[in-house]
């Protein structure tokens, strides 16, 4: 698919901004040459969609390769998550903002919960008022944390990004997340990498002539999920991209959600790492 049709593909967000549905994730991308490279062949291929975070320590490189690239920026979306251990969202915002050599983010999330659901929120807030950020959220929250934080805000957040995949099917959190009109966006959409030697998602790999990356992306977009799959590599991240030329059946779907492990849960994580 070239370059503007992946662009056209995007799901609108509660705030009337919307975001793309396949966007390149970069924790773990060692900032200098592996995530400038990483994100310029990502655009290139036509991504419009880049996930980075305060804590990925990586913001210069994808704001380097985010000017070379000749992409004009209003065309890409780009994401950053505050660091909650650092206090402030507002001086973080603006600290992210001369990393990444952009006036403006697409969308601003706070990385998880830590201190309680609205503690960060007043400053994501600001932050939005700012212009630092089109569109605030927040990663990680559980129903409960999204509850707490939608009865407290002025401004509600309009995306819940989670670890989300067959193997992680949180059908709790996302039906929340759908009836409180917050997109939920699947981070770890392969597992961290694992899933690809499934054998189930093998088979129907193999039905499809795709490969198993490819159904385990396209298992989320199925769906309108947004997916932020991570690559450092051209021809996966390539790859990576295929897939909105094909679509799964229902049986294929039945047969990738029954690899569920949460029990369907409305949680967003297993255990804290905080
Ligand atoms: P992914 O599920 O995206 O898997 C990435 C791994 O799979 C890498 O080891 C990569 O290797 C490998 N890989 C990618 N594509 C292919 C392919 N086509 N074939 C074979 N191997 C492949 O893991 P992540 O945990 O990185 O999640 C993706 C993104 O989600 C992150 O980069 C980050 O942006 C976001 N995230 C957010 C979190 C949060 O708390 N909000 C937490 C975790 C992730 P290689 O790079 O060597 O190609």
């Amino acid at each position: 698919m070239d370059a503007a049709t992946q662009q056209g593909v995007t799901r609108p967000l509660a705030d009337g901004n919307a975001i793309p549905l396949l966007g390149l994730g970069v924790w773990q991308a060692m900032n200098g040459p592996e995530s400038k490279k990483a994100v310029r062949w990502a655009l290139e291929l036509g991504y419009r969609h880049i996930d980075t975070a305060q804590a990925y320590g990586n913001e210069e490189s994808v704001g380097e390769a985010l000017r070379e690239s000749g992409v004009p920026r209003e065309e890409v979306f780009v994401t950053t998550k505050f660091h909650p251990a650092r206090g402030d969202p507002v001086g973080e915002a603006e600290a992210s903002l001369r990393r990444l050599g952009v006036d403006y983010l697409d969308l601003y999330l706070i990385h998880w919960p830590q201190g309680g659901p609205t503690l960060a929120w007043p400053g994501m807030e600001r932050a939005r008022e700012l212009g630092y950020a089109r569109s605030i959220g927040v990663s990680n929250f559980d129903v409960g944390e999204l509850q707490e934080l939608l009865a407290a805000a002025s401004v509600p957040p309009v995306v819940n990004q989670v670890q989300f995949s067959p193997y992680e099917y949180r059908k709790g959190l996302l039906e929340a997340c759908r009836q409180k009109g917050v997109v939920l966006e699947a981070y770890s959409p392969l597992g961290h990498g694992r899933y690809m030697a499934s054998e189930t998602v093998g088979r129907i790999a193999q039905r499809h002539g795709r490969t198993p990356a490819q159904v385990l992306l396209r298992w989320s977009t199925e769906r309108d999920i947004p997916v932020i799959p991570k690559s450092t590599h051209r021809d996966r991240i390539a790859e990576n991209a295929q897939i909105f030329d094909f679509g799964l059946s229902s049986a294929d779907m039945a047969e990738l959600d029954a690899l569920d492990r949460t029990g369907g849960t409305q949680r967003a994580l297993e255990r804290e790492w905080w």
